[in-house]
């Protein structure tokens, strides 16, 4: 297979050698689009694939060659009645590392391999350096990732465990900053939030959801959103198979911010919100996300929601997964305390998918503190 794919800016639409490394628009600073020419994906060929990632490869724009994989992708999609709603849950967190990041590091990794780097560098508060570190140590390279001090301990361990180099820094903000200001010249800098190759890794969850529901779209999709890459991502599968001609419309795309950490709420709804700020939900405690503008238009597009929980609906959330057998972070459980909070408002025969993106298991004693009762007959 030859190269197939064209990397343009966003902003000012210039072309980009195939090559290119730097993380955004040489011209004007915008952000990068990966995009695949003339997709064409033979649907009968993909039951003779495994369950993975790689099963949709012909939409990935690497040219067909995987060179580090850790099984990727082909997470569960399960169905759950509540409350008399028809629910889809989509375990991405049961992923190598624990969360969704795992696909965009995957295929990002795969650039920096192909980018020949010598080291990667990546800020983040806390799952996407996890799975860079680990997608970095399978591949043999090694990184460095900036996070903010305060980033939940067993996230930083788990990115030293892997084998990534830590370096902590104030906050969020800084650690972007830092990561960025401190690069070397073999340096492959992967910022999970600019790379557009991170992006093509996340959209397959979009292509799973359709191919495990029969090919046929859920009405709404409900996610958390911090720096926007899985609402991005998701947005981009769908349209992508809309153009292949495998689905007739694209879900309705909820998204999800924690109180205090609303810019893409703000923005829908032309308001500021300045509540109290959320503790719980560090993975997406984003105020300034540098793909804003492409947020809004997979909002408006989709003619989708933003909604914003409070930390107290966050805790009704977690224990209510808890209590139907799932476990995930807090941040993952926003997009099931929104659910709750608009059900009334959801017509009972619209299927609803819910995407669990972090496990609870590199937080498990926060998350014992915040839900433990007394013990149930
Ligand atoms: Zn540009």
């Amino acid at each position: 297979m030859k190269n197939n794919y064209e990397i343009k800016c966003l902003n000012c639409g210039k072309h980009l050698p195939l090559n290119y490394k730097y993380w955004k628009c040489i011209k004007c600073n915008g952000p990068l689009e990966v995009n695949i020419q003339k997709l064409n994906i033979d649907k009968n060929k993909l039951s003779k694939r495994a369950f993975n990632l790689w099963r949709y490869r012909e939409a990935i724009p690497l040219n067909g060659k995987i060179r580090v994989t850790l099984g990727e992708g082909g997470t569960p999609l399960i169905e759950k009645e509540i409350e008399k709603h028809k629910v889809y849950f989509k375990l991405e967190y049961l992923n190598p590392t624990g969360s969704f990041k795992d696909r965009g590091a995957s295929i990002a990794v795969n650039r920096a391999i192909l980018l020949k780097a010598k080291r990667i560098v990546e800020d983040s508060s806390g799952n996407a350096g996890t799975a860079i570190s680990a997608y970095s140590s399978a591949a043999r390279i090694p990184s460095k990732i900036y996070v903010p001090k305060n980033a939940p301990k067993n996230k930083k361990n788990l990115i030293k465990a892997f084998g990534g180099y830590i370096i902590e820094t104030k906050n969020r903000e800084t650690a972007a900053k830092r990561a960025i200001s401190e690069l070397g010249e073999d340096d492959y800098y992967i910022g999970h939030s600019w790379n557009p190759f991170f992006i093509e890794g996340i959209k397959t969850t979009a292509y799973e959801i359709i191919e495990q529901n029969n090919w046929q779209p859920p009405d709404k999709i409900i996610i958390p959103v911090g720096n926007g890459t899985l609402l991005i991502g998701l947005f981009k599968g769908f349209k992508e198979m809309l153009t292949l001609g495998w689905i007739n419309k694209i879900p309705k795309i909820i998204a999800v911010q924690a109180e205090g950490y609303t810019p893409l709420y703000e923005a829908i709804y032309n308001k500021k919100n300045k509540k109290k700020k959320s503790k719980l939900a560090d993975a997406i405690k984003i105020t300034n996300p540098p793909r804003l503008n492409q947020m809004i238009k997979a909002i408006k597009e989709t003619n989708g929601e933003v909604i914003a929980v409070t930390d107290e609906e966050i805790i009704t959330g977690l224990r209510k997964l808890l209590k139907i057998g799932l476990l995930v972070e807090p941040t993952s459980a926003t997009a099931f305390s929104a659910f709750l909070k608009m059900k009334e408002n959801i017509d009972t025969d619209e299927k609803i998918c819910i995407i669990l993106t972090g496990s609870g298991m590199k937080m498990i004693n926060e998350i014992i503190k915040l839900t433990t009762v007394k013990n149930e007959k």
